[in-house]
């Protein structure tokens, strides 16, 4: 028997990839904080694989994708993947609601990333509140909401691209389901009908903070009611208000601390450069021997995160004679790494969630977007938050060796480069502001509480 009282029972619900994880298993942390108690359900196959440790008050429970032993790895395609999910997801979904139901602490609000948005209907089923969790920046969902409710017609035949809120845009600043036009269609359908749901959902959060994403935030509240909640990142590197909150807690990958710490400890403040590419790219063999010319014909240290499906790409005996230069990891904790001093410039594929860690610790940026939301997010690094430099792409789709090594430069120790660091700086405090009490994302998550207990 529990004999807390809780101010309700919360079910978070994200896609199961880290990027999706990551942001709603931290904004649960933050619900947990103010009273409620907070269920994250990952499908069977991520649990079984991480094995995620429930606490008093975080809880961790499962439904099916329908792809019990291998994940996404065992699906035909996309297509098939998706469709299966949302069948045999809105069934287990309906299964765990069930589960709960007479409990002491039956599910009265469910979260749920809009790339499901099945988990809403299912939710309206039972009668419970149902609330979409944006994952992605407010600009990028303000152009699929766009194109979503045929406000922007495609393909796009006329440049540049304007739309309320956003900086003027080029077509290789559109999320790359735009811009490279039939690539991916079954996740192009996804992100336009993360609308066909939000628009019925009761609130709808995003991962973003209002002074980030002012002007877009404003424009998209004028047809969607939206609170920024962000950044979702664990509150040891921000306002530090919640106990034990240093760590997301959830890794797909393996990673050992202590090596990228006693390494990263040994080198000058701002020498180091990190690069990752988060959890899913795959990048072409040219485009890593281009990286690794890179970085070692430039001067800096570097930290590069190469997961073991790409370590097979870098060229031939790179790794063995790197010396003290260079340190190749599989994964690491990338916010230990990013907090660390040592680290002086993020070479990154622009992520969400990494482009916002960075912003959040103040560290300057090289954008190398590959795909989906990150080309958007690529240009606001450069243009709106002038935190760091986008790399060009040559004709063949390649980031060449000289570029990279310019671009790295740029940001290390070029002109700009005191400006990137100051603006950095900048984003850092105003993130810290933003989730601290009293600040603007932490006064919308009180705004959501308060809607959902009083509806
Ligand atoms: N990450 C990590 N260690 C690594 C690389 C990435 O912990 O070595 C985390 C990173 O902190 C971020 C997430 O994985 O929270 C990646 O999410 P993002 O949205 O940046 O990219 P995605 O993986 O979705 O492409």
């Amino acid at each position: 028997m529990e004999n807390k009282t809780y101010r309700g029972h919360v079910l978070a619900l994200p896609y199961p990839s880290q990027g999706h994880i990551n942001p709603l298993l931290q904004f649960s942390k933050r619900l947990v904080s103010k009273g409620f108690k907070a269920t994250l359900a990952t499908t069977l196959f991520i649990h079984n694989t991480m094995q995620p440790q429930s606490s008093s008050s975080l809880q961790f429970d499962t439904i099916s994708d329908g792809y019990d032993e291998g994940g996404f790895a065992q699906a035909e395609s996309i297509h098939a993947y998706l469709n299966r999910m949302e069948t045999i997801g809105s069934k287990t979904l309906a299964d765990l609601i069930i589960k709960n139901k007479n409990t002491e602490n039956p599910i009265d609000c469910i979260i749920y990333d809009p790339f499901l948005p099945w988990a809403l209907e299912v939710a309206k089923k039972f009668g419970i509140y149902g609330a979409a969790f944006f994952t992605q920046t407010c600009a990028v969902n303000f152009i699929y909401y766009h194109v979503h409710h045929g406000l922007l017609k495609l393909p796009i035949t006329s440049t540049p691209i304007s739309i309320p809120g956003l900086p003027v845009l080029e077509l290789e600043d559109m999320p790359s389901f735009i811009s490279v036009p039939g690539s991916y269609p079954a996740y192009f359908e996804m992100v336009l009908n993360q609308f066909s749901s939000s628009d019925k959902a009761d609130a709808v959060l995003v991962n973003t903070f209002y002074e980030l994403e002012a002007e877009a935030v404003d424009s998209m509240s004028k047809v969607c009611q939206l609170l920024p909640i962000g950044p979702t990142i664990p509150s040891f590197y921000l306002d530090k208000r919640l106990e034990n909150d240093n760590d997301y807690g959830l890794n797909l990958f393996v990673s050992d601390s202590s090596v990228c710490n006693n390494w990263l400890n040994t080198k000058p403040e701002g020498s180091v450069i990190y690069l990752s590419f988060g959890s899913m790219a795959s990048l072409s063999n040219k485009q890593m021997e281009e990286l690794a010319f890179a970085l070692k014909g430039s001067k800096f240290h570097f930290l590069w995160v190469v997961k073991a499906s790409e370590e097979a790409k870098l060229p031939e005996k790179f790794v063995e004679e790197l010396g003290n230069r260079g340190l190749i990891m599989q994964w690491c904790s990338q916010l230990e790494v990013l907090s660390n001093k040592a680290i002086g410039c993020f070479l990154t594929h622009c992520g969400w969630n990494s482009t916002l860690e960075a912003l959040s610790l103040g560290v300057p940026m090289v954008g190398v977007p590959q795909w989906t939301d990150q080309t958007t997010t690529a240009k606001y690094v450069q243009d709106v938050w002038k935190v760091g430099v986008r790399a060009k792409v040559c004709e063949n789709g390649i980031v060449e060796r000289e570029e990279i090594e310019f671009c790295i430069k740029e940001v290390m120790e070029g002109k700009r480069g005191k400006d990137f660091q100051k603006n950095a700086k900048k984003w850092r405090e105003l993130a810290i502001q933003a989730i601290s009490e009293g600040g603007s994302s932490d006064k919308n998550i009180d705004e959501f509480v308060s809607k959902f207990v009083n509806s």
